[in-house]
């Protein structure tokens, strides 16, 4: 059953939702358990290097049941944080399942992270259990010298000195292992922000977020499941967005997700794996769609064929999103979500009419305004605060012992995003970008992603970011750093040429004064720009 049932109109929809979250819940049932008990069709196909492997639902659950009595064995005891430290790998999903079916926390954590930022997350969230692979150990390994933590580490594909092999330990395990029961709001999993302004605060949430994630999965790609579904997204199961768009919401449904165990992005083989195995609905956040572009015909050469794609995690921006509905041949739908506060703004093209550019309205089920920083909301038209209000299932319960920035984040009943933007007459949210980003020139705030979105329509340029940097008489100048197409030469006339060409869509205050070409732009592990590192590059270089 959805939770959104089709309706003729976004109003209608809106207007008629309810939540029901019951008192006891684990999300382990509803991904699981109950598929497992039903028709048990397949969940997960998983392709790598090693071939084509299938799971059903039943083989996750007598896997994910073994996993748990093996991580409670170990010593874990409910509400212990167990670090994932592996890819889009299927013993990485079974263990999540495992931790809920247990009673405790999943951290997923991402495998392209270095010694530091593993073990900052392992010092912070205490994890006492990690999960990784031979690749991944050396990592977790050095980290573990530098927290302290953890106290045991298994492994996914082998077994050496000071790390156990899961699969042996789960071999004596009993496969019959009965779910815990949890209240709806107890923690089920401690999720880092991506770090793109700062050090990553862990944002705990409970099992009730699964519920609070589903009327948005359901809008975004366009009244989901619907028959021959199966799911894909490059976006890794570390990040919210793989696992709470994706993963987990395909599996309350019981559709089957593709994993892939790509290291790097690949937009020629992003194509080829949708078509091999027939991926109907796609998480593709903006800059796999960007390098998705540079791949000619890659529609018709892959047999793709798509029925729905969500993106978002940045700005999509209208060009793209018109390259992507275009060339995909399918409806794309921007939505827009947090770690703290995922998927609650968003587009269901067949039942809104789409703005291009914008962020879309709010995902039934969730009230969103534009508030000022008391948490005052403000009339159409003004730029303020993009938040939304509590309680709202999909909320974390609080940044991981930060009690001063769990109160920081709400101002009165309302969730601030740290994101500005606008709401139109008509409900629609445009986003001005982070509240650390946005541009101060000449007395008028600009948001970058217009900026950005301007200069990637001209066709030399693949990706860009802009910055403001400090201008004793316009406050900021706009900056803007580019990455050119493989086959195009950098030179001051290009640069004059990418100007003009935004000179003629952007106001004049908008326009990028210096434009440097770069190889490659600071991304985070997930692909976001980080536009403070190139503010503090710009710094450096003019001290
Ligand atoms: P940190 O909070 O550590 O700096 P982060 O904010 O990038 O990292 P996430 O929670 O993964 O970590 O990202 C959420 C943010 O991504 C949003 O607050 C917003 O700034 C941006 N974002 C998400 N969707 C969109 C979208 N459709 N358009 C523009 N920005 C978006
Ligand atoms: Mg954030």
């Amino acid at each position: 059953m959805r939770l959104i049932e089709s309706a003729s109109s976004y109003d209608d929809i809106y207007g008629r939702f309810r939540w029901f979250v019951p008192e006891y819940y684990n999300i382990a049932t509803d991904v699981c358990d109950r598929h497992a008990a039903g028709a048990d069709g397949t969940a997960l196909i998983a392709d790598g290097p090693g071939g084509v492997q299938r799971f059903s639902f039943g083989q996750i659950q007598r896997l994910a049941n073994r996993m748990a009595h093996v991580f409670l064995a170990a010593g874990a005891q409910r509400g212990d944080r167990v670090m994932i430290l592996l890819g889009q790998d299927p013993l990485a999903a079974v263990a999540h399942v495992a931790c809920w079916k247990a009673g405790l926390v999943s951290l997923p954590t991402s495998v392209l992270f270095g010694v530091d930022a593993v073990a900052y997350r392992l010092t912070d969230s205490g994890a006492i259990i990690a999960l990784t692979d031979l690749e991944n150990l050396p990592k977790l390994a050095d980290a573990r010298t530098q927290a302290g933590l953890p106290r045991t580490i298994f492994l996914v594909d082998g077994a050496v000195p000071g790390a156990t092999s899961i699969e042996a330990a789960m071999a004596r395990a009993s496969e019959h292992f009965v779910t815990v029961t949890t209240r709806a709001d107890e923690p089920a999993f401690l999720n880092y922000t991506s770090g793109t302004t700062g050090w990553p605060k862990g944002a705990l949430h409970a099992h009730r977020t699964m519920l609070g994630h589903m009327p948005g999965a359901e809008f975004g790609f366009d009244f989901f499941p619907q028959p021959g579904d199966c799911m894909w997204s490059p976006a890794d199961w570390s990040w919210l967005a793989g696992l709470m768009d994706v993963l987990m919401p395909a599996w309350f449904h019981g559709v089957p997700v593709v994993a892939s165990r790509q290291k790097k992005f690949d937009p020629e083989e992003a194509f080829a794996l949708m078509g091999r195995h027939g991926v109907r609905t796609a998480l593709l956040t903006p800059t796999a769609l960007k390098l998705m572009r540079q791949v000619p015909n890659g529609v018709a050469r892959s047999g793709t064929k798509l029925r729905c794609v969500l993106s978002g995690g940045e700005s999509v921006g209208a060009e793209l999103l018109d390259w992507a509905s275009r060339e995909l041949r399918t409806q794309v739908n921007e939505a827009y979500g947090q770690t703290e506060c995922n998927l609650v703004l968003g587009n269901c093209a067949s039942v809104m009419p789409v703005k291009p550019g914008s962020l879309g309205r709010a995902v039934p089920g969730h009230v969103a305004a534009i508030v000022d920083d008391d948490g005052t909301p403000l009339p159409a038209g003004a730029v303020g605060n993009i938040a939304l209000r509590r309680p709202d299932p999909v909320m974390l319960l609080e940044y991981w012992r930060k009690p001063d920035a769990t109160r920081d984040k709400f101002a009165g009943d309302w969730l601030i995003t740290g994101d500005l933007g606008h709401m139109d007459e008509d409900g629609y949210v445009w986003f001005q970008g982070r509240a650390d980003d946005v541009i101060t020139s000449s007395g008028y705030r600009i948001g970058p992603a217009e900026i950005e979105d301007a200069m990637t329509r001209h066709p030399a340029v693949v990706i860009a970011a802009a910055i403001g940097v400090p201008d004793p008489v316009r406050t900021e100048t706009i900056k803007a750093f580019v990455v050119l197409k493989a086959d195009t030469r950098a030179s001051p006339g290009l640069a004059d040429e990418i100007r003009a060409f935004v000179g003629e869509r952007l106001a004049r205050h908008e326009c990028p004064r210096d434009i440097e070409f770069v190889d490659e732009l600071p991304m985070t592990t997930n692909g976001k720009v980080i536009r403070r590192a190139l503010r503090e590059r710009e710094a450096a270089r003019r001290t």
